[in-house]
């Protein structure tokens, strides 16, 4: 479960956010839509701890994330949240596989298990052939796959993903929203979106609009 109370943030004379009330509840698959410049971004960097608010409080999984320190936080974010972003970021000197590998590495998993880890994952999102490919070797929908797969690895019980279709084609964007969906219902993990994406948004549990730094209103998909 995620808890915001009324998070603000400035970058300097311009205030981003203008005191944010939000519960994302687990195992919802929520989308947060709204004009370009809105805060959406900043939003979801400050519900993966990747920033600070000015004021208010992050609860996640009933641990108050603001209190949490350096080392403490880190280790938080790495063992709860997953993130993907628009453009796959995946290093492009290792193979697939490796690129998995690193959030186990960092926890200090062996390599024998990380590598074995990272290959069920990839067998599990359908890529097991391509395990041993380099970023470059991939197509846009396998690389933003093998991206989700990263994301996955820690099993996070929160998924945070920024824009993640916005450079695929129909194909592969339909895809991967179904990818969301079918993770949500067999690992119950909560994901929120950031997207443009209104045919995304429409199939979500739940769509947050977001103008302005606030919350303009919500609404529940009623087929869901
Ligand atoms: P988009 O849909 O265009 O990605 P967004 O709703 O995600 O927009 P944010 O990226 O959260 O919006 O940005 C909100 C505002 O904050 C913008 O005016 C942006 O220029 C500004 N901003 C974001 N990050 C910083 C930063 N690190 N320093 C200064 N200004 C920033």
């Amino acid at each position: 479960m995620i808890q915001l109370e009324g998070i603000t943030k400035s970058f300097g004379s311009l205030q981003v956010l203008k005191g944010i009330d939000l519960t994302i509840n687990k195992g919802e698959v929520v989308s947060i839509v709204g004009p370009s410049g809105a805060g959406k971004t900043t939003l979801l960097q400050i519900m993966g701890t990747l920033d600070k608010p000015d004021a208010g409080r992050i609860v996640l999984n009933g641990v108050e994330v603001n209190r949490l320190k350096d080392k403490g936080l880190a280790a938080f974010r790495n063992k709860e949240i997953g993130f993907v972003f628009q453009f796959h970021q995946l290093l492009p000197e290792f193979t697939a596989e490796e690129n998995v590998m690193i959030p186990l590495l960092i926890q200090g998993v062996s390599g024998k298990s990380a590598r074995r880890e990272a290959e069920e994952m990839l067998s599990f999102l359908g890529l097991g052939e391509r395990a041993l490919h380099k970023p470059a070797q991939l197509s846009g929908g396998e690389k933003q796959r093998v991206a989700v797969a990263r994301a996955l690895i820690n099993h996070p019980s929160v998924v945070l993903a920024d824009e993640p279709s916005g450079s695929l084609d129909t194909q592969n964007k339909e895809e991967l929203h179904r990818l969301f969906f079918e993770l949500r219902d067999k690992l119950g993990q909560t994901f929120v979106i950031v997207t443009h994406d209104e045919a995304l948004a429409s199939q979500t549990d739940r769509t947050i609009h977001l103008v302005d730094g606030k919350i303009s209103g919500e609404s529940a998909n009623p087929f869901r």
